[in-house]
């Protein structure tokens, strides 16, 4: 499980996600570079610690072959307004490991640490992983934490569960175990 997180800006043309292939289900068109004051750089190393408990490569640096996911982090707003930070789709048991996802960053977030759970959390959506109700988590919607909690905290959102069988593997239905979905990656 790889990762190339994009801070270089991209072009994404419209269709099945294949990051290899700048392509997208959710966005196309052409997205800035991130020009945040935090440097990416530091940005990258917060992103990196949410995720070295997990079997998951993180690189910013876009891998020579694939398979690989990708968050392009971009100075751009969405197009779907300034109030969307986030764009990606709920990916169930990573079915597909080219996902795309785009982090919105405009200055609103100013600190390595959340910029990063930012990209954390729209990253942990193309691995399945839907909104939680639990304040620290990566995965809470209206201020991601900066960690994934290993409990059992009760999904949000406006539809049922998306990847149920993927949370009930380790939690009641209703509810997902962030932390324990990411360890059990790969395996
Ligand atoms: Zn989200």
């Amino acid at each position: 499980m790889t990762v190339f997180v994009n801070f270089d800006g991209v072009t994404l043309t419209e269709g099945t996600d294949d990051a290899t292939t700048d392509t997208s289900s959710i966005a196309d068109g052409t997205f800035a570079p991130y020009a945040g004051t935090v440097p990416a750089e530091d940005v990258f190393a917060a992103f990196e610690a949410i995720f070295a408990p997990y079997p998951v490569c993180a690189t910013d640096v876009r891998p020579d072959e694939g398979p690989y996911a990708m968050v392009v982090v971009t100075a751009d707003t969405s197009p779907y307004g300034p109030g969307v930070g986030e764009l990606a789709g709920i990916d169930c048991g990573d079915g597909n490991p080219k996902s795309v996802a785009l982090v919105f960053e405009n200055g609103s977030v100013d600190t390595a640490a959340g910029i990063a759970a930012r990209i954390a959390h729209a990253f942990a959506h193309t691995l399945g992983l839907e909104h939680v109700d639990e304040p620290s988590d990566v995965l809470n919607v209206s201020s991601p934490g900066t960690s994934f909690v290993d409990a059992c905290s009760d999904l949000v959102g406006p539809q049922d569960p998306v990847c149920g069988a993927q949370h009930e593997a380790f939690c009641p239905p209703g509810q997902q175990n962030g932390h324990a979905e990411l360890s059990a990656l790969g395996g």
